[in-house]
């Protein structure tokens, strides 16, 4: 029993026993999640998260390897929480079409073949279904004893348990800041490439794209052939960096600008009616274009979240945009039975171009599931080094290019972290929140240079400072872009920014969801104490509370 910190409450206090040792030995505390379990509602023997490329022809693979399979994704997305840019930066240009819930799940299945497949393969798809956390039985969670998923419908949690899981979660856009980005019609490449193939549902016709790599091209010519005006393409760096994409742009018509930046986005309540370009470097060189959208696509990222939440371990690889799991070329993960494919392993100008490579990635990380199952792998699971690129197209100085860009343009108004209301200038001077006494000598002397003196610069102890990324959308908008402005302006190598740290659920739920779950007696007994400190939730409430 020694060292295990058990401890055992007793009439509202710690008792520590003496055992024949002389070594101190303490008990569980009966009010805590010792000994207890959850209630765990089904069993898949492979779990995949993600019904894109990957997860489809992952579960695909899986099934033809006599795997049961459970497949869920979280689309189709209810409008509430689209327009709360959750999970893509959808900036209000959904159309109405995305309230047709049943429709929105027959287009979606339309949209992609292989769901067909998938359907007659008897794989257990569950579409409108995320997965809000994963739990192994590790450090601070040694009461949960298997492998369990958190699932939700938006009005009910659950819990899975599976064998193996193969995490196939896809990219997320990176915000970019400027004056008026936070108006209706200001949107990201991934949400803009959703709505369009795979909702039918992008209500825009004028659109403005920031940013030259392969998302920001292909998407251009997709919108082309969807009857969309690309009004001009807006590059910071001195070149486009899709070379090829933006001639072939050019030669259609499309203006390009190199060396510049979106200064501004200017409209109303309504929406976008315009933008204004300014050369970087010759702030007098302006020119407006009209345009009812903006489509962001000066960086994309990998969805990492459930892997970071499930401990795995994560790596920073600029050659594949950024944070990205250390996987071997399987797809294992440092987690035990936790296999990652396609883009949340890191994402390549190629993989943007052709799903095949996700695909290819997923049908690798079947097979290796489907061998690890077969011998139980877990038990001897070896933690893979990431494994090394072999492109260096994108090499993440654009982040920083973009960074500088920004900071070129953001006035007083523009908030980087649009939840908490936090800009630029909040960010380098580490600006209490706003609801805070902000005029502290103590806070004043505080800045990023201050506090780069002190050590390291870390996004989380920015975070706990001045609510940046704390709100809503769970950072999803400004989290990469922080990262960027904390190592332009300290000049620190962005591999140097620590990642801020994921938490579950990695979706914002309603506490009525949680609310709905019945909890086994044992555990919900003590729910209203914390530590065996009489209730603070007893009545009657103290005056103060009332
Ligand atoms: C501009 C542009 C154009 C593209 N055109 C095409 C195209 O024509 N055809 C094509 O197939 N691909 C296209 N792609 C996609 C590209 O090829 C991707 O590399 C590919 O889709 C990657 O596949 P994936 O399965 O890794 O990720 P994704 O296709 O992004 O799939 C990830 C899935 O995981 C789900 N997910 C994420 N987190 C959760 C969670 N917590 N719970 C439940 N579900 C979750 C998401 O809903 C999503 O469906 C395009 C991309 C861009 C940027």
């Amino acid at each position: 029993m020694k060292d295990q910190g058990y401890y055992r409450k007793e009439h509202g206090a710690c008792s520590v026993q003496k055992t024949w040792s002389l070594q101190l030995v303490t008990l569980a505390d009966t009010r805590s999640t010792y000994g207890k379990s959850l209630e765990i509602r089904e069993h898949a023997q492979l779990l995949v998260v993600g019904a894109g490329p990957a997860g489809l022809a992952a579960a695909l693979e899986a099934v033809r390897r006599g795997l049961r399979v459970v497949l869920v994704d979280e689309h189709p997305v209810d409008y509430a929480t689209m327009a709360t840019d959750v999970p893509f930066h959808f900036g209000q240009r959904m159309s109405g079409a995305v309230r047709n819930r049943g429709r929105m799940l027959e287009r979606i299945v339309e949209a992609d073949s292989q769901f067909a497949q998938a359907f007659e393969a008897g794989i257990d798809i569950r579409l409108g279904i995320a997965a809000w956390g994963l739990f192994t039985h590790e450090a601070g969670l040694r009461w949960v004893r298997t492998r369990i998923a958190g699932l939700t419908n938006g009005e009910e949690v659950w819990f899975l348990q599976y064998d193996a899981a193969i995490l196939a979660t896809g990219r997320r856009d990176v915000g970019l800041a400027f004056p008026g980005w936070n108006l209706p019609g200001v949107m990201g490449v991934t949400a803009a490439d959703t709505l369009l193939r795979r909702y039918d549902a992008l209500e825009a016709r004028d659109l403005l794209v920031v940013g030259s790599g392969a998302e920001a091209t292909a998407f251009a010519m997709q919108a082309q052939k969807s009857s969309r005006l690309i009004v001009a393409l807006v590059e910071a760096g001195d070149t486009t960096v899709d070379q090829n994409g933006s001639q072939r742009l050019a030669a259609a018509g499309v203006p390009i600008f190199t060396k510049s930046m979106i200064a501004s986005a200017n409209g109303g309540t309504e929406g976008l009616q315009s933008a204004t370009i300014v050369a970087l470097g010759n702030s007098s060189e302006k020119r407006s274009v009209a345009c009812d959208t903006v489509v962001l696509a000066s960086g994309v990222t990998s969805a990492i979240e459930l892997l970071d939440v499930a401990g795995a371990k994560i790596v920073f690889c600029p050659e594949r945009g950024g944070h990205v799991p250390a996987t071997d070329a399987e797809g294992r993960t440092s987690v035990p039975m936790l296999f990652a494919a396609g883009d949340c392993t890191g994402i390549t100008p190629d993989k943007s171009r052709d799903p095949q490579v996700a695909a290819d990635e997923g049908c690798r990380a079947a097979s290796a599931a489907a061998a690890a199952l077969s011998i139980n792998a877990g038990r001897n699971w070896s933690v893979p080094t990431a494994t090394p690129s072999t492109t260096s197209e994108i090499a993440l100085a654009d982040r920083i290019a973009w960074a500088n860009a920004q900071l070129a343009v953001a006035d007083q108004g523009t908030h980087v972290c649009q939840c908490e209301e936090v800009s630029a200038t909040d960010l380098i001077g580490v600006r209490p929140p706003r609801y805070l006494e902000r005029n502290q000598p103590a806070t004043c002397a505080r800045s990023l240079a201050t506090l780069a003196a002190d050590g390291p610069i870390n996004q989380d102890q920015i975070k706990r400072l001045t609510r940046a990324g704390m709100g809503v959308c769970q950072g999803r908008r400004c989290r990469e872009q922080i990262g960027a402005i904390l190592a332009a302006v300290t000049r620190t190598p962005l591999t140097e920014i620590p990642l801020p740290t994921y938490r579950a659920p990695v979706r914002p739920l309603p506490l009525s969801a949680f609310a709905a779950t019945e909890e086994a007696a044992v555990l919900a007994e003590n729910w209203d104490v914390w530590f065996g400190i009489e209730s603070q939730f007893e009545e009657p409430l103290p005056k103060r509370f009332r």
